[in-house]
């Protein structure tokens, strides 16, 4: 009598699964792994909006960013000056980039489509480095990343730098 009732509960149960079309059963909230501890990674709301953080936080610091509802990896961008990480930074509505060994190295890159503009490279006729695209209270210019021990700079035009005329004293 039991065998009977357990055989009809689960053809109930294996019609209603038939039933079903594949989309009902719908896929499951996506979880991510934290690849570094592989704890659940977590969407969090900061200051700069929503980003990613492990579950094992504070003993782990994995973070990532937010794109479409996914955890991306932030990527990392090196000071071409020192070597140290860059790090994006907003300050009075700019965005830009600077070096994490900041105030040893005042390393600062403009933000291009979030990626330190530093591919953008203009080499100094002064010292053999590179000139940067930098933003100063009168605007866009190139300077050094030597600055301060060069202090070599252009003038920008629509993002590029301007090649200084050569001036003939009359
Ligand atoms: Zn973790
Ligand atoms: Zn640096
Ligand atoms: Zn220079």
């Amino acid at each position: 009598m039991k065998d009977k009732d357990d055989q009809a509960h689960s053809d109930h149960w294996e019609n209603e699964f038939l039933s079903q079309d594949s989309g009902y059963i719908g896929e499951p909230s996506k979880r991510y792994r934290c690849p570094k501890c592989q704890g659940l990674l977590v969407s969090k709301q900061g200051k700069n909006g929503t980003f990613w953080g492990c579950e094992n936080y504070p003993s782990c610091d994995y973070t990532a960013n937010d794109e479409a509802g996914r955890p991306v990896r932030a990527k990392k961008y090196f000071c071409p000056l020192c070597g140290g990480q860059l790090k994006r930074k907003t300050y009075n509505g700019n965005t830009f980039w600077g070096c994490t060994n900041y105030p040893d190295c005042k390393m600062t890159l403009d933000d291009f489509d979030g990626a330190p503009a530093s591919a953008k490279k203009y080499p100094c006729r002064a010292c053999g480095h590179y000139l940067v695209r930098k933003k100063g209270p009168k605007g866009y210019f190139w300077g050094c990343i030597k600055y301060p021990e060069c202090r070599h700079s252009l003038e920008d035009n629509k993002g590029q730098p301007v090649p200084r005329k050569v001036r003939h004293s009359p």
